[in-house]
C-alpha cells in the first residue's frame, strides 16, 4: 500500500536546529511518523523533548553551534552513539542577517557562511560516510529558500549561502544516488517564524510580500510537515537533487 511507503517506522532522524521554528514542526512531523529524533541546536531543547517523548519516540538534544561547522563530526557521532545510526538527516540550522552591500560586515558574511553553508556540508559529508559504510541508503534534506532561486535585498551572504545549498544538493545528489541516499531541498517561501519576525514587523515590507504571494498568507511552519515526510520516506525513491518550494505559489508568479 502506498501509505506505508511514508512510514518512518524505528528510522533515527537529525534535524539540526530543530528547537523552535520550521525545524520544530519538520522534527515532530518525522517523529508523528514514526522516527526517533535527535535535535543539535543552539537553542533549548525541552518543548521539542515533550512532543517527541509523548508520542513515544525517543529523543536526544545535543547542545551545537554550527557557527563552528568543525563540531559537526563530533555531533554526528554522539548522536549515533545515543540513538543509533542515522537514516535521515535534515539541514535545517539556519540563521540570517540583513544589511546593504555597502554596510555588511565580514563577521556577518563569515557567521552566516558558517552556519547556512559549511556546517550543511561538512554534517551531511559526516553523516553519508556513515551511509555508504553501512550500505543501506538513507536520505539528506537541505533547507534552501526562495534566495536558492532569487537574488533578495540586503542579504548577500544569505543568498551566497542559499543559493548554494541548491547547488549542493544537486551535486550530493549526483554522488550519493547510486547508494540508494536521497539528497533533495526544500525551499520554504516567507513563513512566520523569528527568521521572518523583522519583516513582519515592518508594514510596508509585510503587505508588499503578501500582495505578490498568490495564496494571500504567510506559511506557518506546520505546511513543511507533508513534505519533509515525503522526502524522507520511501514515498520519494526516485527523487534526486531535487528542490521543493513550499512558497504559497511565489515562484510561480
Ligand atoms: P528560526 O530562527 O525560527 O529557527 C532557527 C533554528 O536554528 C533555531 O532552532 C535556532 O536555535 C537554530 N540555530 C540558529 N543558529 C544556530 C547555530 N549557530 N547553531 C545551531 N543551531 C542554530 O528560523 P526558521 O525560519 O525556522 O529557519 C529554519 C531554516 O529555514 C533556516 O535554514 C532558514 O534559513 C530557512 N528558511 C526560513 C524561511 C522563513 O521564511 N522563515 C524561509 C526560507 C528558508
Amino acid at each position: 500500500m502506498i501509505l506505508d511507503k511514508f512510514k518512518l517506522d524505528g528510522k533515527t532522524a537529525l534535524v539540526t536546529g530543530a528547537s523552535k521554528g520550521l525545524g520544530y514542526a519538520m522534527a515532530a512531523a518525522l517523529a508523528e511518523t514514526g522516527a526517533n529524533v535527535a535535535n543539535a541546536c543552539i537553542g533549548d531543547g525541552e518543548n521539542l523533548r515533550k512532543a517527541v517523548q509523548k508520542i513515544g519516540r525517543k529523543y536526544f538534544y545535543i547542545k551545537a553551534d554550527f557557527s563552528n561547522p568543525s563540531i559537526a563530526s563530533d555531533i554526528v557521532e554522539k548522536v549515533t552513539n545515543s540513538l543509533g545510526e542515522i537514516d535521515l538527516l535534515v539541514n535545517n540550522a539556519g540563521i540570517i542577517r540583513r544589511a546593504s552591500i555597502t554596510e555588511f560586515t565580514e563577521k556577518d558574511w563569515d557567521d552566516v557562511i558558517n552556519v547556512n553553508l559549511k556546517s550543511v556540508f561538512l554534517l551531511s559529508q559526516a553523516v553519508a560516510k556513515k551511509m555508504l559504510k553501512r550500505n543501506c541508503g538513507g536520505k539528506i534534506i537541505n533547507i534552501a529558500s526562495l534566495l536558492s532561486f532569487q537574488g533578495g535585498i540586503r542579504v548577500p551572504s544569505y543568498t551566497a549561502a542559499k543559493s548554494a545549498v541548491m547547488g549542493l544538493t544537486k551535486l550530493m545528489a549526483n554522488e550519493l544516488a547510486q547508494h540508494n541516499i536521497n539528497v533533495n531541498a526544500i525551499a520554504p517561501g516567507y513563513m512566520a517564524t523569528d527568521n521572518t519576525a523583522a519583516l513582519r514587523e515592518d508594514a510596508k515590507r509585510s503587505s508588499e510580500i503578501l500582495s505578490r504571494i498568490p495564496a494571500g498568507k504567510w506559511g506557518q511552519p506546520e505546511d513543511l510537515m507533508g513534505v519533509v515526510v515525503f522526502l524522507a520516506s520511501e514515498a520519494s525513491a526516485y527523487v534526486n537533487g531535487y528542490t521543493i518550494a513550499v512558497d504559497g505559489g511565489w515562484l510561480a508568479r
